[in-house]
């Protein structure tokens, strides 16, 4: 195939989807890979003696947002596309794609390039975005300054976490698949909200079947649990869920995380030992702003201690509402039941009749009116566009004529049982060498289920911060203004900085104001009563204690476990214990939920906690808008200035304590 025949070799600002097919990968990667390390020579033999910021950063940045932008297009098209060939393409192009980037990881003359570039006499007069650009480099590059011996020990264990990662996820896939159940009554399905139905129902037409089909996704163990008045069923998907990938249950053995994770820990240890770290954790919280596991262990606690009362309180709360209700024993599948039922009865209210007031697209685009007012931003949709699925919506982010950079919305889940919301990016922002800016761009994927038919999609409060969590990040990603891709994105933040501009959009989301400005009945038109928003403001503060320490007890877990390796325990014992520490209601022996916990593999190894610590950083920079407005122009371009656009040119602690300081009235320094 001719170069200019192929799509995947054009220099595009955004991706000609429709034009691509499963054929144009693997030539477009042979051309890349061929061209790229032509590149990379060259780059190594005219920098040799004295490299320079634009021919050999700036020049390895091309090459590196190519391969980006490729590896992009691969994982938006293989979300839909499916069939033998297309996964034999895929595979293969991946698999290439790694060895690719690790031959320049491992390229030790490009090494050297960077670090004489980094102790010459000019990077001394680097700007401090430079500085801490190269630094990120030099780190990520790091085990080029090992021995031959050590860097092969290394890769190896790279591989074989790479390897146990992947392993981890296909088991709990196959976990996943091997359980659903078929319902031809629809009275054991009582209780359930009705779009939830008409996906099962749908479920089980396209196996061919009548009745209801339940599979075991993270979203129906949430529904189920919370809202089936049959307590068979409860107990039925709470089991599954519990064990999936274990020892225990009827796929006993078979797709088993157990072993899975005990070697990755082991291999995770190695490499912290190899690059000098007494533990994983210490290797994992490098880059973050917790100095120590100890500290993330004492933060924890303290979050821990504070809340210990009100998990009590709520515990008894519940065990005596469950004796009203006719309860005579408690179980782990009737805690989220009752605690829904109670939050209902005491407020009035329930999330299902809330969501009627919060329809998917009119709440998406009272959302963007709410970027535009805090930061003056415009978000044109674009009918042009060319996607990898009918469902995906473009926007382009514009100030006062001028492209910013581009959102892709893909609100949908695709059918594969091991999806979960996130923000992708195509491309960092950066400026070339010939000082062409190449623009951000960010892809929101919330997961949601499909609405039926012609019926609108209604959102759950949960589906409503999921949709402000993701459009935050998407927003840290194309307002970002600084220069050099290592430091513009949002995959290349550290976690506790990543996960700080989606906690801080939630906030919204969880505020009356907000609430009443996005909301707008989905048949009326008509705005959300106050009566109602402050019943479900009540709803969402009544029983919430049982999902903090879900999350508190995870984090914990997360970090002892990466923190302790080696003490004998294994993870499930660590996992008893922790949930001991944490208290609340008791859980059944037979559970094993480490074995399910995909953020083990998924890049959040002893990162878990950052999602905790973003929350209280976000919660004070969110107290500004509380005082000075919650769409209040000023604190948001401050914001936007002190936060966004800094990307992470600088320390997160240093963007929030300046945008404290911009937005302090009393100090009279308003930006
Ligand atoms: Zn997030």
């Amino acid at each position: 195939m001719r170069h200019v025949d192929n799509p995947l070799l054009q220099r595009y600002v955004l991706p000609p989807f429709s034009e691509i097919q499963a054929e144009h990968f693997s030539p477009a990667l042979d051309q890349i890979i061929v061209e790229s390390r032509a590149q990379v020579a060259e780059i190594i033999k005219t920098q040799a003696p004295y490299p320079t910021w634009d021919d050999l950063v700036l020049a390895m940045d091309e090459i590196h947002g190519r391969l980006k932008s490729f590896s992009y297009v691969l994982e938006c098209l293989a979300s839909t596309w499916s069939g033998d060939a297309w996964e034999q393409i895929s595979n293969d192009c991946r698999e290439r794609l790694n060895d690719f980037r690790h031959s320049l990881r491992q390229n030790p003359e490009l090494f050297q390039l960077y670090q004489r570039l980094a102790d010459s006499q000019i990077a001394m007069h680097f700007s401090p975005a430079r500085k801490r650009t190269l630094a990120k480099i030099l780190r990520r590059l790091r085990q080029n300054s090992l021995t031959p011996d050590l860097q092969a020990a290394l890769e190896d264990l790279k591989l074989r976490i790479r390897g146990a990662e992947t392993l981890f996820m296909e088991h709990l896939e196959e976990a996943n698949k091997a359980w659903s159940q078929t319902f031809d009554d629809e009275a054991r399905l009582r209780g359930l909200p009705p779009y939830f139905k008409q996906q099962m129902a749908e479920h089980a037409r396209e196996k061919g079947r009548t009745g209801w089909l339940l599979r075991l996704t993270d979203e129906s163990f949430r529904i189920v649990t919370r809202y089936a008045d049959d307590r068979v069923l409860r107990e039925q998907i709470y089991t599954a869920y519990s064990i999936r990938a274990s020892d225990q249950g009827p796929n006993a053995g078979i797709f088993d995380n157990g072993e899975v994770l005990q070697q990755l820990l082991r291999d995770r240890h190695q490499t912290a030992l190899l690059l000098g770290y007494s533990n994983y954790a210490q290797l994992a919280i490098e880059p973050e702003q917790a100095q120590s596991p100890e500290q993330v262990m004492s933060f924890l606690m303290e979050k821990l201690g504070r809340q210990q009362k009100l998990f009590k309180q709520e515990a008894e709360q519940l065990k005596t509402f469950a004796a009203q209700e006719g309860f005579s024993e408690l179980w782990p599948w009737d805690y989220q039941y009752l605690a829904e039922k109670l939050r209902r009865q005491t407020t009035g209210v329930s999330e299902q009749t809330a969501s009627a007031w919060f329809e998917l697209n009119s709440t998406f685009s009272q959302m963007l009116l709410i970027a535009h007012d805090l930061f003056g931003i415009d978000f044109t949709e674009r009918q042009d566009l060319s996607a990898w699925h009918a469902q995906v919506r473009l926007f382009e982010v514009r100030e006062r004529g001028e492209t910013l950079g581009y959102i892709y919305f893909d609100p949908f889940e695709n059918g594969k049982l091991n999806g979960y919301p996130h923000t992708s990016s195509l491309r960092n922002r950066r400026i070339t060498a010939e000082g062409r800016l190449r623009y951000p761009v960010a892809t929101l994927h919330t997961w949601l289920p499909r609405g039926s038919g012609s019926k609108p999609v209604l959102l759950d409060h949960q589906h409503l911060r999921i949709l402000f969590h993701e459009f935050g990040h998407c927003l840290h990603q194309v307002l970002s203004r600084a220069d050099y891709r290592d430091i513009s994105g949002i995959s290349e933040l550290s976690r506790d900085a990543a996960e700080f501009a989606g906690n801080l959009l939630e906030r919204w989301c969880l505020s009356r104001q907000c609430l009443l400005r996005i909301a707008k009945h989905h048949q009326t038109g008509a705005p959300l009563p106050e009566s109602i928003a402050d019943q479900l403001l009540m709803y969402l503060s009544t029983q919430t204690s049982w999902a903090n320490a879900w999350s508190l007890r995870d984090a914990l877990f997360d970090m002892e476990l990466h923190r302790s390796h080696g003490d004998g325990r294994t993870a499930q014992q660590v996992f008893n214990q922790v949930s001991a520490q944490v208290g609340h209601l008791p859980a059944s022996a037979n559970e094993r939920w480490p074995n399910g916990l995909d953020y083990m593999v998924t890049g959040y190894g002893a990162g878990l906690y950052a999602y905790i610590w973003s929350q209280d950083l976000a919660e004070r920079v969110f107290e500004r808008f509380e005082r000075n407005g919650l769409f209040d122009r000023t604190t948001g371009k401050a914001l936007r200035q002190t936060i966004y656009e800094a990307g992470d040119s600088r320390p997160l602690s240093e963007s929030i304590s300046a945008f404290l300081q911009a937005t302090d009235h009393r100090a009279g320094t308003r930006i």
